[in-house]
């Protein structure tokens, strides 16, 4: 391999988020402008349509930007310890799959893979809002729950490059049964997410029906967080008490997770993180409440890069890859 040496804008990488329903394809420099972005779906698709799809968006990232040198793919998946094959995947046909060496062969670049929640922890600790920080615990709260571990300056990916899987903490024995493949019940994933805040709010509905929630979705709309979220800021008890439910039992989770691993700071992203402090002031005061000291004092905020995240923290994967090729010094 040849070394390509820095363009002037810095270092290009392509980014890869490749989500349940739809992938995000970016083209970032070194000092982190995003320079190229393409959405597209990778919900339905076979293996080998998925497998094109991921082929042909890269392609164009490559045709838009000719000076990239390297790849990063973050996929929703455990990758294996040697980061090669998808492990299990629960929503994308992936398992098996050298998804890593495929595309290094189709563009002859160095190219890294990794688990969607680490590449949101690199992302947010190289150019968010835990930037600069040692230690890192991540959770991203969308429809269902990501994570990733920064510990000492490096993602933490277990002895099987399983772990970080923060949304299987339980935070209550008797909790609901949690989604997917888990056998466990009350893990934050059935308790806190995006998932569970929409079968909240229709329990909430069914018992309160003059409610503006029951109004909402009686109006044909679909009850979600940004439903949620809306009528809380408009001061509808119910939404209010609904996230404050879901933001003690966030804290609770946190309470946990900072007692184990003491991080400098803690960083809350995904959709249902739109909530803000609706979502954040219960889970600091729960938070403050329970936790040791000193790992009570440990920051908790919200992520700063937002669905770019995944995407961004991808394309420093690819970074790393080329670093640890050798092309860069
Ligand atoms: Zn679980």
């Amino acid at each position: 391999m040849t070394a390509p040496g820095p363009a002037p804008g810095g270092i290009e990488t392509i980014g890869v988020d490749l989500g349940g329903t739809k992938m995000l394809v970016g083209v970032v420099d070194s000092g982190g402008r995003v320079l190229h972005r393409r959405v597209d779906a990778s919900v339905g698709l076979s293996l080998d349509e998925l497998l094109a799809r991921i082929d042909e968006e890269i392609r164009i990232a490559l045709d838009s930007r000719p000076g990239v040198a390297a790849v990063g793919l973050g996929v929703p998946c455990i990758v294996d310890r040697d980061r090669e094959i998808c492990v299990t995947s629960n929503h994308l046909p992936l398992i098996g799959v050298p998804l890593r060496s495929r595309v290094a062969a189709l563009t002859g670049l160095p190219t890294a893979i990794d688990n969607d929640g680490n590449a949101a922890a690199i992302a947010e600790q190289r150019r968010g809002a835990a930037r600069g920080a040692d230690n890192v615990v991540l959770l991203t709260l969308g429809t269902g729950i990501g994570g990733g571990l920064i510990l000492g300056g490096r993602p933490y990916r277990g002895s099987r490059g399983a772990a970080a899987e923060l949304g299987h903490f339980v935070v209550d024995m008797d909790g609901p049964p949690c989604p997917g493949r888990c056998p466990n019940n009350g893990c934050i994933e059935s308790l806190v997410s995006g998932t569970a805040l929409r079968i909240e709010a229709e329990r909430a509905i069914a018992a309160n029906p003059g409610s503006p929630l029951a109004s909402a979705a009686a109006a044909g709309g679909k009850i979600d967080g940004t439903v949620v979220t809306g009528l809380a800021r408009a001061g509808d008890a119910i939404s209010i008490q609904l996230l404050e439910t879901m933001g003690r039992r966030l804290g609770i989770a946190l309470t946990g997770l900072a007692n184990v691993f003491d991080p400098d700071v803690i960083v809350i992203g995904g959709g249902v993180i739109d909530a803000g402090d609706l979502l954040l002031r219960p889970a600091r005061e729960e938070f403050e409440r329970r936790a040791l000291t000193p790992q009570r004092e440990t920051p908790i905020r919200a992520a700063e890069l937002g669905s770019d995240a995944g995407m961004i923290g991808a394309s420093i994967l690819g970074l790393d890859a080329l670093t640890e090729a050798g092309a860069v010094v």
